[in-house]
């Protein structure tokens, strides 16, 4: 008898546990698909991103570092808004190379 007021209350526990899951992913994947932003490494600035979009543009990079360079094998990510890439630049002994678009 007591065991199987157990077992009922441990379903009844897990039942609850499930629904609040699935709420909260459903929540979760809401928010992140309106309000997703990007911040920018160089200063924090957050950017929003309205359906995938950025509102302002960025600079992303992503780069493995190879066998050759101090950090094997290591991915490196960052993002810059486009006053912390100005800022980047403007150390550059050698400009980019720039072309306008078509
Ligand atoms: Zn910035």
């Amino acid at each position: 008898m007591y065991r199987k007021n157990e077992t009922g209350y441990n379903e009844g526990v897990t039942k609850e546990k499930l629904i609040g899951g699935i709420c909260m992913r459903r929540y979760i994947m809401k928010e992140k698909k309106e309000t997703e932003t990007i911040i920018c490494n160089g200063c924090g600035k957050e950017i929003c991103v309205t359906d995938g979009i950025p509102k302002e543009d960025m600079l992303s990079v992503e780069k493995r570092w190879g066998y050759f360079s101090g950090k094997d094998n290591e991915v490196h990510r960052f993002d810059l808004c486009e006053d912390c890439y100005d800022r980047l630049i403007a150390q550059f002994v050698i400009a980019p190379e720039t072309e306008n678009g078509e």
